[in-house]
């Protein structure tokens, strides 16, 4: 549609439309105590315009004013002086055309605030105060949360008029502390008719009440602080908080994204940069999980580093340029929009003022192919935030984080285009995006009603691929007495398992996890005792999930497995073979080389084809990156699907491909992860990857392929429903536009 309205109308519409609807690059100078007696107006005003911004995040108030606040409480910037700096900046971004959104950092007051009001302070259950370095920790359900922040967002927006408001930390006390004060005593009691928790017990149902009421006060804080932006800024001045992409964080700070897409509309993303351990990849995730929640034709702009974030974290450090781009460029995958982010307003080491430029003028050409499109994809990874909390507990890295990671980074090994899809969203999403198959990595807790959806789902005939403790756990973390799946997964729990999974490192003399697995039917079989050899090849095809694996008859293992009883009509064609010496090496050969313990259950009888995975080979992959678990959990994911893939990805590399359409038009990102999988050194050069010769499904014949990034059109051949594109090379990424002319 957008194509046919001119220029004029294309102008009017824009402008026609709210900031937080057409501002897609955003620049943040995060001022520290000491700018206000060096911020270089002009110096940052050409910054501006040259990395293409159309919008700034400039700091206002909360625990340090930029401007001189009618407040006394109000802490000052300590070289703020005489001067207005929140001030000069926003006349200056508005004589550019700019939006301006005012940054708040609400959770933390000085000494002299607090003892002016002690009880809007968090404390301890001795009544001690919750410190963080000199400063005191405002409790969530004090006036400083229901008057004080409300008076200073009112005080910004009569003198400022800003577009909107963002907030550094306005969920406060995280998850590990209970706060003890009057407000959050009575409180609790009020809701609960229950004192507050005294310790941290996942078993106590107050402790599971205790967490809920502390994510309804953080929706209720979202909700007061809007209605005070819009009362007084009218109905487009919203606040707009800030979140992570990570879901353990958001539990960690009471964030219920779920709440949040409900009642927003734009997403400021704080995650600035790749974690330890995490892949790039996880970004252009961070996109995709949260565009399902707030909508595709939505904003979700990420404040991305420029300086050197990261572990060990350096903020006055560039951060490599090649480092920042990957990170923003899987952003750009997964529909998120550009903002760099600077810590202080002046730098000696200046190489981090060049990252951008490149990166947002890019963008600005061709925003229209990054925006308001839909994703592409035949497989749902299902997650909720329940499953990453109330089963995940105190261990949502090896719970949830490492399974999941597992699955999805072998999907991506795969170029296998995913998409996460809440638990509640399950149908929506099928019907939205025609999925074929779920992925459920060891979702532990799932609801009785999220479970009937995914039964209906496999009773049309949808493929299934889950794993480990997957519906074992009630949607508030209680155990059941078998999985609420096990007529769809063919197969009951028995509580017993095998293996622990909480072991990353293993010495030679801890053998406890030196298992494999047995595929079945074996190649050739080995006979112990006086008639050793082995008997003739046996040739009876293997089932398909073992394609790629035919010269082995096992495959190492080393984690944890579920203990289940198959269904009489269910498959069993992957079995466990017990732990055995590892050291001495005279000592490693297997005492029992078979077993009946299932490690995987394919069951067709339920509608679609389901793949229950007793072996935690997605915890594993995640953990370990053995490459034959990667494949095996692919092949699991291609064999359910019945192979409906709208994209083939061939050549070399790890490319993270990720596919949308915009009408009869397809757009796919391959982003080159090549040799940055899981690392956390910083990556300081890129290694070009290519040829790549890509297949992708079209209901229209096709005319063009554009490349965005080489800035030139490609050979295409048109073949039974699917466009064959070959690009020469690749270096961090590429955008292939494919349309009718
Ligand atoms: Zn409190």
């Amino acid at each position: 549609m957008a194509q046919t309205l001119t220029h004029a109308q294309s102008e009017e519409s824009a402008s026609a439309a709210p900031w937080y609807r057409t501002c897609r690059r955003w620049g943040q100078t995060n001022l520290t105590e000491v700018d206000p007696v060096r911020y270089d107006n002009a110096w940052w005003r050409n910054h501006w315009r040259k990395t293409a911004i159309q919008g700034v995040i400039v700091n206002a108030g909360g625990i340090v004013a930029y401007y001189p606040s009618a407040d006394p409480l109000h802490h000052r910037a300590e070289h703020l002086g005489d001067r207005d700096l929140f001030g000069e900046i926003v006349a200056e971004a508005r004589e550019e055309g700019l939006c301006v959104v005012a940054r708040m950092d609400s959770n933390r007051a000085d000494a002299r605030f607090y003892h002016e009001h002690p009880d809007w302070f968090t404390v301890d259950a001795a009544g001690q105060p919750y410190r963080a370095g000199d400063l005191f920790i405002a409790c969530v359900n004090s006036p400083y949360y229901d008057v004080f922040i409300p008076n200073v967002l009112r005080e910004v927006i009569e003198r400022y008029r800003p577009d909107g408001f963002a907030d550094n930390s306005w969920s406060g006390l995280q998850r590990d502390r209970i706060c003890y004060c009057v407000h959050c005593r009575k409180a609790f009691r009020d809701h609960a008719n229950a004192e507050l928790p005294q310790k941290h017990d996942w078993d106590d149902p107050v402790y599971r009440a205790w967490i809920r009421w502390s994510y309804d006060r953080r929706i209720a804080i979202w909700d007061i602080n809007n209605e005070t932006t819009r009362r007084h800024g009218g109905e487009h001045c919203l606040w707009i908080g800030m979140n992570a992409g990570d879901l353990i964080a958001q539990g960690k700070h009471f964030r219920d994204y779920q709440a949040i897409a409900e009642r927003t509309e734009l997403i400021f993303l704080d995650s600035q940069y790749r974690h330890p351990g995490m892949g790039f990849q996880r970004n252009g995730e961070f996109g995709t999980l949260l565009h399902g929640l707030l909508g595709w034709d939505k904003l979700i702009p990420e404040s991305m580093a420029m300086y050197g974030a990261g572990q060990p974290s350096f903020r006055l450090a560039s951060k490599t340029p090649a480092d920042a781009r990957l990170w923003a460029l899987e952003g750009f995958a997964g529909t998120i929009q550009p903002w760099w982010h600077h810590i202080g307003a002046y730098h000696e080491d200046r190489r981090q003022y060049t990252t951008a430029e490149p990166l947002f003028t890019w963008h600005r050409e061709h925003e229209q192919y990054l925006v308001d499109r839909q994703p592409v994809a035949t497989v749902g990874l299902v997650w909720s935030q329940e499953n990453v909390d109330y089963y995940g507990q105190d261990r949502p890295d090896e719970r949830y984080r490492l399974p999941w990671n597992g699955m999805t980074d072998a999907l991506i090994r795969a170029r296998i285009p995913y998409l996460p899809v809440h638990a509640d969203h399950i149908e929506r999403d099928v019907q939205a995006h025609g999925l074929t198959t779920l992925v459920l990595p060891n979702v532990g807790t799932l609801s009785d009603a999220q479970c009937a959806a995914i039964r209906r789902f496999v009773a049309g005939g949808g493929g299934l691929v889950a794993t480990g403790e997957t519906s074992l756990f009630d949607d508030r973390g209680r155990k059941r007495d078998d999985f609420a799946l096990a007529d769809v997964f063919g197969a009951h729990t028995t509580g017993a398992y095998h293996g622990a999974s909480n072991d990353d490192r293993q010495s030679w003399d801890e053998w406890a996890q030196h298992t494999y697995l047995r595929l079945a039917p074996e190649r050739r079989r080995w006979v112990y005792g006086p008639s050793t050899g082995t008997e003739p090849d046996d040739d009876t095809p293997r089932h398909p999930v073992f394609a790629g694996l035919d010269e082995t008859d096992t495959i190492s293992f080393g984690g944890r497995l579920e203990v289940v009883v198959p269904a009489a009509d269910a498959t069993v064609p992957l079995t466990l073979i017990p732990p055995f010496p590892i050291y001495p090496p005279e000592t490693a050969w297997m005492r029992t080389t078979h077993s009946d313990v299932p490690a995987l259950v394919l069951n067709e009888s339920a509608g679609g084809r389901v793949a229950y995975l007793a072996a935690d080979l997605d915890r594993t992959f995640g953990r370990s990156r053995l490459p034959d678990h990667a494949r095996l959990l692919a092949n699991l994911v291609r064999w359910s699907a019945r192979d409906r893939m709208p994209v083939a990805v061939e050549g070399p590399g790890l490319l993270h491909c990720q596919l949308y359409r915009q009408g009869d038009r397809r757009i796919l990102h391959l982003v080159n992860l090549s040799g940055h999988e899981t690392g956390f050194a910083p990556v300081d050069e890129v290694y070009a990857v290519g040829p790549i010769t890509i297949r992708v499904a079209m209901e229209t014949t096709a005319d063009e392929a554009r490349l965005l990034v080489a800035g030139d059109c490609a050979d295409l051949t048109s073949r039974d429903g699917m466009v064959e594109v070959t690009i020469p090379s690749i270096a961090d990424h590429e955008v292939i536009v494919i349309e009718p002319r």
